[in-house]
């Protein structure tokens, strides 16, 4: 600590001219930007003079992995690696093999820091990058980090630190996967009590992203994905200032996979578990009609879950119906279809039911009316578990799966969909897994740093 206070005092001319420029600064905004910058040297005089220090003690020199003999000091070699605050420079101890075996130079004092060999970037400006990767492109996140650090960041540096943590969190959502498969339950999330005895609500939906073409050449036609995402959410009640009650998501949790139905379903069903679905005590299973998010429900959450057919969609395709039976233009087609939606609604889908078979019946339909009204009514009679709307109004939960596909669309939106993006599978993935990662809470763990202060 003596180097600090020595160069704030006299000799050290950055740290006079920094000061200056303090003294100098007319309004609040420049005033503290210049104390930052005088901080953020503060900062790196602060550690280097703890390094220093440090490195001075003796080292604990590891045995070869060759020959199994204790290393051998060579002298002190200069250490840097660029930080937060801008870059950071210490001496330590290096050693080799005393033996001569051909193993590479050790230095065990960078080991006890964390830092490994080639490493050029500490963990906390890594952490940062990624983070603001997540939400923005990755040079404008070179760019924000370029100015919060004044060191300049490679936009390419963000992009490589995104891979190698994205590709950390994938390989321990497999990890999780293999368990899971392998008979060992995952310990669920903590949950404040008012939130674990409010209904879990489950749902699932696709969101098309833009890839380049086969073999990740960047020219080409744009190839279109499917990218299907699942939302975990408790429902809370929320009164809002007018005294409006409003259904509110709370600890909202995301799966995405870049494949198909099964893939998605292994990982809704390991986070269904963290999110508590052998405990609470109700649980909604929410979508629109797609046949393969259906058969997912089916597979997995029937036993546990109530499934709500999207009733908006249902009222579509009763609109569907009517059009076909009574022709869209009448006015009798609007009056039967506005009827049918009320009693949709309000408890009586069996009766909406016989008027559709009752339609069926009618002599002289045209042939092509017809094929409409069966598969109308074969729709809804597949649904017949899934469309009792008055009694999940009663219950208090959504009948629409808005909130469902809002939340999944939003983790794909925001970030893949740009102007001009198109992505590579594999970069695709590992962002995805970071975005996940950062929506879900776990991305400070990922990076072993928090980046909030606050406990
Ligand atoms: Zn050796």
């Amino acid at each position: 600590m003596l180097c600090l206070m020595d160069s704030i005092r006299d000799d050290d001319p950055s740290v006079q001219y920094l000061l200056r420029v303090l003294e100098d600064a007319g309004s609040l905004t420049a005033l503290l930007l210049a104390a930052w910058q005088v901080a953020r040297l503060l900062t790196v005089c602060l550690v280097e003079a703890v390094l220093t220090e440090r490195a001075r003690r003796p080292t604990a020199w590891p045995s070869c992995p060759a020959c199994g003999v204790s290393g051998r000091s060579k002298g002190f070699a200069t250490r840097q690696v660029t930080s937060l605050f801008g870059p950071i420079r210490w001496r330590r101890r290096v050693g080799r093999c005393p033996q001569g075996c051909a193993i590479p130079q050790v230095a065990p004092f960078d080991e006890a820091l964390g830092v490994q060999p080639y490493q050029r970037s500490s963990g906390e400006l890594q952490a940062l990058g990624c983070a603001l990767a997540v939400f923005v492109p990755f040079a404008t996140a070179a760019k924000l980090l370029g100015s919060a650090s004044g060191v300049t960041v490679s936009p390419r540096a963000v992009w490589s630190w995104v891979q190698a943590a994205g590709q950390q969190a994938m390989e321990q959502l497999q990890a999780q996967l293999q368990g899971l498969a392998q008979g060992h339950v995952p310990t669920e999330e903590p949950l404040a009590a008012e939130l674990a005895a409010a209904p879990l609500l489950m749902g699932a939906d696709g969101v098309m992203v833009p890839f380049r073409p086969e073999g990740g050449h960047p020219r080409g036609k744009t190839a279109w994905h499917e990218i299907k995402v699942g939302v975990l959410a408790r429902l809370g009640r929320h009164r809002t200032r007018t005294g409006k009650v409003v259904t509110r998501l709370w600890q909202r949790r995301l799966v995405a996979v870049f494949g198909d139905f099964e893939a998605l379903q292994r990982r809704l069903w390991l986070e269904a578990i963290r999110q508590g679905i052998l405990r609470a005590p109700q649980v909604v299973w929410l979508s629109d009609g797609a046949r393969g998010l259906w058969r997912l429900f089916e597979a997995c959450f029937t036993g546990y879950a109530t499934g709500i057919l999207d009733f908006y969609h249902a009222a579509q395709h009763l609109w569907k119906g009517a059009a076909a039976w009574l022709d869209g233009r009448t006015s009798h087609a609007r009056r039967w279809f506005a009827w049918a939606r009320h009693r949709l609604r309000h408890g009586m889908p069996d009766g909406v039911l016989a008027d559709l078979a009752d339609a069926l019946d009618v002599e002289g339909l045209p042939e092509t009316a017809r094929e409409t009204l069966r598969t109308v009514y074969t729709y809804l009679e597949r649904h017949r578990e899934h469309i009792d709307y008055a009694r999940y109004k009663e219950l208090g939960f959504p009948l629409g799966s808005g909130m469902v596909e809002s939340a999944c669309n939003w983790l794909i939106q925001q970030r893949f969909k740009g102007v001009g993006m198109r992505w590579s599978e594999t970069g695709f993935n590992h962002l995805l897994h970071l975005r996940l990662a950062w929506v879900n809470g776990h991305f400070e763990a990922l990076f072993g740093v928090a980046l909030s202060p606050n406990p």
